[in-house]
């Protein structure tokens, strides 16, 4: 198995061979912020087992034991480097962000209270094509 993903830019990115270990979601408050979203969807890789195949992270050291990895062009959050033998990767950073499902929820007593209604939100229709507008973003393969 074998899996690439990289940031929203283009200008990083990666490839994860064999099987990737347990994925989570994370509320805590540092995730909230590093992600700037509800929650970090982040999945436990060997160090080993990744390739950065193009640029690398820049990193910003949120803790005396954590290191945050991003991209330093367009600001996508990528990694949480805990461990020397093992690194975690953001779930939706990958090209194929369904193919790891987290399996267990972190630090939920910070979990807003309107996260645990999320699936009774109202849900608007789909807009249809956005005419004009073209994506900047990296497809989600390599190039
Ligand atoms: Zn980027
Ligand atoms: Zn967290």
């Amino acid at each position: 198995m074998s899996l690439s993903g990289g940031c929203q830019c283009g200008a990083v990115r990666f490839r994860v061979e064999g099987d990737p270990g347990r994925a989570s979601i994370c509320h805590c408050r540092m995730c909230q912020k590093a992600f700037a979203g509800p929650f970090g969807a982040l999945v436990t890789v060997k160090v080993e087992d990744l390739t950065w195949t193009r640029g690398r992270p820049a990193v910003f050291q949120s803790s005396d034991a954590i290191a945050r990895g991003f991209c330093a062009a367009c600001g996508t959050p990528l990694t949480f480097e805990w461990s020397a033998e093992k690194i975690d990767l953001a779930v939706f950073a990958f090209d194929d962000p369904s193919a790891v499902e987290p399996g267990v929820q972190l630090a939920v007593e910070a979990r807003p209270a309107w996260m645990e209604h999320l699936a009774d939100m109202a849900v608007r229709p789909p807009m249809g094509p956005t005419g004009a507008v073209v994506s900047r973003q990296h497809p989600d393969h390599d190039t």
